[in-house]
């Protein structure tokens, strides 16, 4: 196969079975394109591993809630670039090439404006391109604490944000000219904005991507439905004129209703299974998010775990262990009986729309990304090459991707990121943030 990157970084051709020109370069191994990983807070990576201990006698998402606070209170605009950049190389190991950054954290620590509204968005921008990973910024519409309290508590005074400020940010970001940078909206939740300013921030938006949070927690359901009526993603269906720029971020508590609803709408769903596990959500209905044919990306939201294997494992996994059946995924009726390719393929094109994209993948006109497989890894050695997506996502190799190319420059060589001194960068941030030298 050779695939031939123009210089503007997208893929100018593709042709199986041509002879390699002299000054090509022979790849070390079987290519898969790379991932969107379609729901991140880049912040949270400080906090991964240091939430695990039970000091209270009732530990479920909102007490957990709490004490990421303490980090999204405290983290500067140069804390959040070095854990940021951090992060954005183990995504890129994890063989993610896209991130949408799901970005709330606007103002400084006093919840005083920043002279540049963008300061911390351009920390995460500045860390993507330490990393050398795309990034998508969805500035989020964030105004109250709840859908009985129309002002924010005190502890979220950083993220404060009208629908006037949301463009303004998007703007800023869409106008920068920063290579590998695109921007949309997001709204945080229907708890967290009310319905006249979502309607403000959605009058003449144009075709970006609009993520939105919703249906993760079930309070969050009850809420909504005792103060609207209807369920979170009902209300939505019927309010917001969903349409293929709609992310649906988590939707882990959805009826059938709901569902065909989104499937008529043309809106995807973004799952995060690792996050979702960690906090202790519950599992969306994932066999009928794939049934209605809804677009399924993935993200690593809070970032415990930052490899899509791994999130495809666990996507699969809750699923057998909910309905004690194998292989619950694949469809080999439809031709799908890999349960692995199942769900990288939905993951694959739902992800690119995610970001924005209009193509994504292995196909010409789409942006040079890749990943080169190490099938040296002793968890995909001698297997066939038919077999290896599903050894990557479900015989658990640690470090299966050697090399990883975005827009036609290599990222990570065998192994190793390209950009320097990250974790040194990391470590320091990490010190200065809990106290630990
Ligand atoms: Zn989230």
């Amino acid at each position: 196969m050779l695939l031939s990157a123009g210089d503007d970084g997208h893929w100018a051709d593709i042709r199986p079975g041509a002879a390699a020109p002299a000054q090509a370069e022979v790849l070390a191994g079987p290519v898969l394109p790379g991932l969107v990983d379609a729901h991140s807070h880049a912040f949270q990576r400080a906090f991964a591993g240091l939430s695990e201990r039970r000091d209270s006698a009732q530990d479920d998402f909102w007490s957990w809630r709490d004490r990421m606070y303490r980090v999204a209170l405290r983290i500067t605009p140069e804390q959040l670039r070095a854990v940021a950049a951090m992060l954005y190389a183990e995504l890129l190991r994890g063989g993610y090439t896209q991130v949408c950054e799901f970005h709330y954290l606007q103002h400084d620590v006093d919840g005083q404006p920043y002279a540049d509204p963008l300061a911390l968005s351009w920390a995460l921008a500045d860390a993507a391109g330490d990393a050398g990973i795309g990034l998508t910024m969805l500035p989020v519409l964030y105004e109250r604490a709840g859908f009985t309290r129309p002002t924010l508590r005190d502890d979220q005074r950083r993220f404060a944000t009208d629908a006037a400020a949301v463009h303004a940010l998007q703007r800023g970001l869409a106008r920068s000219g920063r290579p590998l940078l695109n921007a949309g909206v997001a709204i945080h939740s229907l708890r967290a904005a009310a319905p006249a300013s979502i309607a403000r921030l959605l009058d003449g938006l144009g075709e970006v991507p609009i993520h939105i949070h919703v249906a993760e927690q079930t309070a969050e359901v009850d809420d909504c439905l005792q103060a609207t009526g209807q369920r979170p993603i009902d209300w939505l269906a019927s309010h917001a004129d969903l349409d293929a720029r709609w992310q649906l971020v988590h939707a882990t508590h959805a009826t059938m209703a709901e569902i065909d609803a989104v499937a008529r709408s043309g809106a995807g769903v973004v799952i995060c299974p690792s996050t979702e596990g960690n906090l202790g959500d519950g599992l969306a209905d994932l066999p009928g998010w794939l049934q209605a044919g809804v677009p399924m990306a993935i993200g690593s939201d809070s970032h415990v775990t930052r490899a899509w294997p791994e999130e495809l494992r666990w996507l699969e996994y809750g699923q057998r262990l909910r309905l004690r059946q194998r292989n619950v995924s694949a469809a080999p009726a439809d031709g799908e009986p890999s349960t692995a390719a199942r769900l990288f393929g939905r993951a694959l094109s739902a992800g690119g729309t995610a970001a924005g994209f209009g193509r994504w993948g292995l196909s010409v006109g789409a942006r040079a990304d890749l990943l080169v497989l190490d099938t040296q890894d002793t968890n995909l050695l001698a297997l066939p090459v038919d077999r290896l997506l599903d050894a990557l996502v479900f015989s658990n190799p640690s470090q299966p991707f050697r090399d990883v190319m975005v827009a036609g420059r290599w990222a990570l060589r065998e192994h190793q990121p390209t950009g320097g001194g990250i974790a040194a960068r990391f470590a320091g941030a990490m010190h200065a943030l809990w106290d630990l030298a």
